[in-house]
């Protein structure tokens, strides 16, 4: 079986204004303490999967580089000891500038990072000020480039559009700077106002104003564009890559194969029990607590939820995250992961979707393959909406 890995670390310096995932600024036991129950939900999962095959690993969060070097290194001893890795396993972390050491990427690089994914967001220093970063994108570019003298080619940038005051230009000169510190991939995120951040309830005041969603379309597209000059290719909605440079790890949670999910607010995609398969599941997705301190003294029971994904709502899900890349979802994948045709339980819609821009077919690796057309992208969700009829 083959398997991938994602752990997650629920620390950061501090909380960026529009944050709404599972992080917090915590002390040196605090996170120590974390460490160790995580070391006990791999060592349970390890033995929960002993003959899996790891192709790869992602280091989430938060921000792993938060986490002292030493008790990063007891973490991935305890992952190399619990699962067996592939030769060409992918094993990217994310980090943050202001936080990343040359002690923490010495560590990472023994047990294997060959990735790393750096939050840089935007190149203007008033812009990261704004949205409550901790760093300047000058630190952002000293990261990157301690990441390389490090030896890893493989890098990726976060990059933001869409922030309170941005404009286009200085969306697409963030992507110029960022294209000319010789990254591999860049993931370019639309702000989304998460409500209950101080971000939102900045903007429901008028205190800030964000770009309209037809700015945001056109940094969208002005986007693929400039980054297309650069060499960088658009493969899903939100991730852009040099050749041979996309992220696995990301393509394999789209195209529906087995992950385990570890650490608190962690959520896996694991095959069913035979008690499950006969109550109708055919794949089941876990999730473990969010919230660190109960994470801590339950990790050795976990993972604490299991759901069950009925076939229909597994061919469905395909569509969902299948459809987010530019390759779409092949005939033939759809069919080896479900035994029915794409085209017997969707055909209607693909057709309308076709008939209205938002769908075509197209020749891809392996055979035909349905995608959503550049407007069909834009408009996702409608395109979604129509499958669930
Ligand atoms: S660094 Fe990332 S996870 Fe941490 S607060 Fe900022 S956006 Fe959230």
């Amino acid at each position: 079986m083959i398997l991938q890995l994602y752990l997650h670390f629920p620390f950061c310096k501090r909380k960026c204004l529009y944050c709404d995932f599972v992080s917090c600024a915590a002390g040196e036991d605090e996170i120590a303490a974390y460490c160790r129950a995580l070391e006990g939900e791999i060592r349970a999962a390890g033995a929960c999967f002993p003959d899996a095959q790891v192709s790869t690993v992602f280091l989430g969060g938060g921000t792993p580089s938060v986490v002292p070097a030493p008790l990063m290194e007891s973490i991935l001893r305890t992952l190399r000891a619990s699962f067996s890795f592939r030769k060409d396993v992918e094993f990217t972390s994310e980090a943050n500038p202001g936080t990343l050491t040359e002690a923490w990427l010495d560590t990472l690089q023994a047990a294997g990072m060959n990735r790393l994914s750096l939050g840089v967001q935007a190149a203007q220093d008033p812009l990261l000020e704004r949205i409550g970063r901790i760093h300047t994108f000058a630190e952002a570019e000293q990261s990157i480039r301690l990441a390389q003298g490090a030896g890893l080619a493989n890098i990726n940038a976060d990059v933001m559009y869409g922030l309170p005051g941005q404009t286009e230009q200085e969306y697409l000169d963030t992507l110029r700077r960022v294209c000319a510190l010789g990254v591999t991939h860049i993931s370019a995120y639309s702000l989304i106002l998460e409500e209950g951040t101080p971000l939102c309830r900045m903007v429901e005041e008028g205190a800030l104003t964000v770009p309209d969603d037809d700015t945001c379309a056109a940094m969208t597209e002005q986007g693929i564009d400039l980054l297309a000059g650069y060499g960088f290719r658009q493969y899903e909605i939100s991730n852009y890559a040099k050749e041979g440079c996309a992220c696995r790890h990301n393509i394999g949670y789209w195209q529906g194969e087995w992950y385990l999910g570890l650490g608190a607010a962690a959520h896996g995609m694991v095959p069913p029990t035979p008690a499950e398969a006969q109550q109708g599941a055919v794949r089941i997705r876990t999730a473990n607590p969010a919230d660190a301190r109960q994470y801590i003294t339950t990790a050795a029971k976990l993972p604490t939820e299991r759901t069950t994904i009925t076939a229909d709502e597994a061919m469905f899900e395909t569509m969902m995250l299948g459809l987010r890349m530019n390759e779409g979802v092949s005939l033939a994948r759809f069919e080896k992961l479900h035994g029915q045709s794409m085209t017997e339980r969707y055909g209607a819609q693909l057709e309308s979707l076709v008939r209205d821009g938002l769908g075509l077919w197209r020749d891809a690796p392996g055979g035909r393959a349905f995608a959503l057309t550049a407007r069909g992208m834009l408009l996702q969700n409608e395109a979604l909406l129509r499958l669930m009829d």
